[in-house]
């Protein structure tokens, strides 16, 4: 039988590439599509999950309904604070939810690459976290620049709020060791491009990932989404569902 999911979203950029994929997924079916003015509560007892692609500060009250209605959540959506994360984190104790920056492989892929990279290359190189998004992008860095600079410090023994540099303007003086530098690039149709730059003194590697088109990540959302339904309450993220854990 396939899941029954409901497109929180339908009606931007990401839900519309979502409703395209489930309509040639026989593994999805569509039980609802929402967006802002919809009554999201009336059309979750016909559901198995929620793909929700919306705004920040809407997230946390999806997350609510889901969690009171017993039904699976994936999210999308980038750019929460910590109090929306928190309350997030609670719902997952009831339910399970695929909280996750990116849902392409090749993404999941870089995040490995980034961390064994790290891991390999050592102190000596310097960390930088390049992105570029479409002109409409709302929030930045992207929640992928910032998982990428996460997983940098997460190796390094770095803290993403102390040691993350966002951009660089005037005399700021020499780079530290400590840092991580963080850019966000805006403008035209990308769709989102994502870089890590280990430098060091006579060499320097970089991990690059471009994204060109939605459908990569409407796919791995609806992937979630069946591998969410039925599981075990708990956040997981696209590292789980895909098995690089
Ligand atoms: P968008 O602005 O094109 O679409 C957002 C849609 O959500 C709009 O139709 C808007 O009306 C609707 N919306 C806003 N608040 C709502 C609410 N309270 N209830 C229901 N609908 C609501 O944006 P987009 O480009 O589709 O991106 C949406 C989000 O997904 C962003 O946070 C973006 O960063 C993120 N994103 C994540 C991934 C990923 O793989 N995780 C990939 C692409 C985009």
């Amino acid at each position: 039988m396939s899941t029954r999911v409901v497109i929180n979203g339908s009606r931007g950029r990401m839900g519309q590439a979502l409703l395209s994929c489930v309509a040639a997924d026989p593994a999805v079916s569509l039980a609802a599509s929402t967006d802002v003015g919809d009554d999201l509560q009336a059309v979750l007892g016909g559901c198995d999950a929620v793909i929700d692609f919306t705004h920040a500060t809407a997230t946390a009250g999806i997350a609510d309904l889901c969690a009171a209605a017993g039904k699976a959540l994936v999210i999308g959506t980038t750019g929460h604070d910590d109090e929306a994360c928190a309350r997030i984190a609670a719902c997952a104790k009831t339910i399970p939810v695929v909280f996750a920056p990116n849902f392409s492989v090749g993404v999941n892929t870089l995040f490995w690459l980034t961390r064994k990279a790290a891991e390999i290359l050592g102190p000596d190189f310097d960390l930088e976290v390049v992105e570029m998004h479409h002109r409409l992008k709302k929030d930045a860095p992207s929640g992928t620049a910032r998982r990428l600079a996460e997983i940098l410090a997460e190796v390094r023994d770095l803290d993403y709020t102390k040691d993350v540099m966002h951009g660089r303007e005037g005399m700021v003086g020499e780079r530290t060791p400590r840092e991580i530098g963080m850019h966000a690039i805006r403008g035209g149709d990308v769709v989102g491009d994502h870089t890590v730059v280990f430098a060091n003194i006579g060499e320097r590697v970089e991990l690059t990932h471009k994204a060109s088109s939605r459908d990569t990540f409407a796919k791995g959302a609806l992937r979630a989404a069946c591998w969410a339904t039925g599981r075990q309450p708990g956040l997981y993220d696209m590292q789980d569902v895909l098995g690089l854990k």
